[in-house]
């Protein structure tokens, strides 16, 4: 019905009679989202701080914060909406910067523990209320300390880096990577039994043994697998079998596979 000269400057137009001109969904980066949009204020009548990406009229996108309020006439149809835009991609930026930083290893980029933790919680709960197998992964880089102690700590980081980079690329989609602390790292395995998570293992620990590092040349890793039991099974316990698995693995000479069915 009316826009100000504000929201047309907002979205670069030169007038708000040439902005008005303009279907609203061009205004969208993902035009389906204005249906969303409409769809939630029939429901809800009125929306409070909706984030959506923007596009602006010489294409540049922006993410536009909408507070707005439907004005439904006396058969329930929508005549027109009351609202506030705001842009607030530097807000948005600067949220979604916060959440990597609490969320992600600065090294590698990957989860960091927490946010593992977290991931492991939720597919435990999965795996128990669906009696779905679900399988953890830990492992540890060998000898690690010699790496550091012979060629300096930079050549270290890009060891860890780049192990990072090589573990991602035989995981599923599905599979979660995370840096568990210094040279340990995990993989969360939803949907699969111990025998395929040892597979899996095998597989991660073949691509790094294979791999010629810069400097370092040849690296490996010790792993240990477990897999969810019953009910009782928690985060902790699950990663304390896989942990004592993986040390055995140091013990029987290090660069191995070792699941906890063959601990026990
Ligand atoms: P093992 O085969 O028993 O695991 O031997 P290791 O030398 O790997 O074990 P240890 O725990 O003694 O050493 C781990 C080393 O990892 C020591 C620590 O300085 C190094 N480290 C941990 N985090 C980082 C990191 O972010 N960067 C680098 N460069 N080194 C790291
Ligand atoms: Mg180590
Ligand atoms: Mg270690």
């Amino acid at each position: 019905v009316r826009i100000n000269r504000a929201v047309a400057r907002m979205f670069g137009y030169k007038s708000t009679d040439e902005m008005m001109t303009l279907p609203p969904t061009v205004l969208y980066q993902n035009p389906a989202d204005y249906a969303a949009l409409l769809d939630e204020l029939y429901i809800q009548g009125s929306l409070s701080d909706r984030v959506v990406q923007m596009k602006a009229a010489d294409g540049v996108t922006f993410w536009a914060s909408m507070t707005v309020s439907g004005q439904f006439g006396k058969d329930g149809i929508l005549e027109w909406i009351d609202g506030v835009i705001a842009n607030v991609t530097e807000r948005k930026v600067a949220f979604d910067h916060l959440r990597d930083l609490s969320e992600r290893d600065g090294l590698t980029a990957i989860y960091n523990r927490r946010m593992a933790l977290n991931l492991l919680r939720l597919e435990l709960e999965r795996a128990r209320r669906y009696s779905h197998p679900l399988s953890l992964v830990m492992f540890d880089i060998d000898r690690f300390k010699l790496v550091n102690d012979t060629f300096g700590h930079d050549i270290g980081d890009i060891v860890i880096r780049t192990i990072a980079e090589l573990v991602q690329r035989d995981l599923r989609r599905s599979d979660v990577l995370a840096r568990w602390g210094g040279e340990e790292f995990v993989i969360i395995c939803p949907e699969t039994n111990l025998e395929g998570a040892t597979g899996l293992a095998e597989k991660v620990r073949n691509s790094i043994l294979n791999h010629g590092f810069p400097f370092a040349g040849k690296v490996t890793i010790s792993d240990g697998v477990a897999s969810f039991r019953d009910s009782n099974d928690s985060e902790d316990s699950l990663v304390k079998r896989a942990d004592k698995a993986m040390y055995v693995s140091k013990e029987r000479g290090r660069n191995c596979v070792t699941d906890e069915a063959s601990v026990l």
